[in-house]
């Protein structure tokens, strides 16, 4: 029986990986809908290649490039809000929910099906709107597969026992490039620096969230609100080498740990053969050659965005929604060299501040949680425009 696979954020690195799945494992998959953000010239190639039904550019300012790409092709296409939503609603039996940021809030949402599998890369559905995906999600009977390497790994990991008898799940973190730098050259890197990550090659939002742990933090949310773990029984150990990525600690003493090389594909494989397993030719994991895996302990000091996700999962509320919306303005800040890396934990803290004030509740819907989202973007962006006059 042919799979039929949606992947949005066809273009960015959770849709390469997968079209190189798709590629080696032939006739079993067939391509529905494709989406991505502004590269019409990628999009176009990646849906002449699969022969998708329904290709959706979301800047509708490259739709008339889009549309001249396929023409003739008989492939449909779509641009916009409107055309992301179609895209994820479009027939399927998988979606590879790959879109980065609160942009992707309102198509995973909608691409919740009864009997669909949704590989989720996606961390916003979870970490600004948990709950409500979550309960939107068994509502509809829909099937969440985590893409996200650490919550892959603990999905795969759970399998070993009843959920009640899980005392601990541990999510690894690479420790990112200034893993080993003093804390006053924190305050003076630069983006192309914090853009080059040790071990893992991702899209350029997540590898500055993996510099700073805030990464990290946003997976202890993801995590609390996939596998219902309470926030206490979450930890974070930093593996320079990135092949554990993460371990269960069972009641009775037993540690399951998910082991690869860091390679999307595997997980993204995973998802894509789930029930079974995708037989393909990955790259092997070989511990000899390795020689040794190596632990330490966060620094929260160098690192406090860490604590901060933290605190907001604790907090509750709407607090995991704000600290998710202020970390995007102020990463795009530094990207764009408005602000310096220590400055990063300090608009989201200062964000969450501001925000409690208004003591705004826990979105239950997409709706409310975009509505959240779009505040704690507003007191972001205002106290990136306070610093800037300051510092003038
Ligand atoms: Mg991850």
């Amino acid at each position: 029986m042919v799979t039929r696979v949606t992947v949005l954020g066809a273009t960015g690195s959770i849709g390469a990986s997968t079209f190189d799945l798709l590629r080696v494992s032939g006739e079993q998959y067939e391509v529905a809908a494709v989406a991505a953000g502004r590269d019409a010239k990628g999009l176009a190639a990646i849906a002449r290649e699969f022969n998708a039904r329904l290709a959706v550019i979301a800047d509708g300012e490259r739709y008339a490039e889009l549309k001249a790409l396929l023409a003739g092709t008989g492939i449909e296409t779509a641009s916009g809000s409107e055309g992301l939503l179609a895209a994820a609603e479009a027939e399927t039996d998988v979606v590879v929910a790959g879109i980065t940021g609160a942009a992707g809030l309102e198509p995973t949402f909608a691409a919740l099906r009864s009997g669909r599998r949704i590989a989720l890369a996606n961390k916003e559905c979870l970490v600004s709107a948990g709950s409500a995906f979550m309960r939107r999600a068994s509502e509809v009977g829909a099937t969440i597969l985590p893409l996200d390497s650490e919550h892959n790994a603990v999905f795969q990991a759970l399998s070993a026992g009843p959920r009640e008898s899980v005392e601990r799940v541990t999510l690894t973190a690479s420790g990112g490039p200034f893993r080993t730098l003093p804390r006053e050259k924190l305050a003076f890197v630069t983006p192309e620096e914090a853009l080059r990550h040790p071990t893992w090659s991702m899209g350029a939002k997540i590898t500055i969230d993996s510099a700073t742990l805030m990464n990290k933090g946003l997976e202890l949310i993801e995590a609390h609100h996939l596998f219902g773990i309470a926030p206490g029984r979450l930890d974070v150990l930093v593996h320079p080498q990135s092949v554990i990525h993460a371990l269960v600690t069972y009641k009775d003493g037993a540690v399951i740990a998910g082991l690869s090389v860091p390679d999307m594909r595997i997980p993204v494989a995973h998802c894509l053969g789930w029930p079974a397993r995708l037989d393909w030719d990955p790259p092997r994991l070989d511990l000899a050659l390795l020689g040794s895996l190596t632990f330490e302990e966060p620094d929260t000091a160098r690192f406090p965005a860490l604590e901060l996700a933290r605190a907001a999962l604790a907090a509750g509320g709407a607090a995991p929604t704000i600290l998710n919306a202020a970390n995007e303005v102020a990463v795009a800040a530094f990207l764009s060299r408005r602000i310096g890396f220590a400055g990063i934990p300090v608009i989201v803290e200062r964000t969450l501040e501001r925000a409690a004030a208004e003591g705004l509740a826990e979105p239950t819907t997409v709706n409310e949680a975009v509505a959240v989202d779009h505040i704690g973007r507003k007191v972001a962006s205002d106290l990136l425009l306070e610093f800037a006059a300051k510092a003038s």
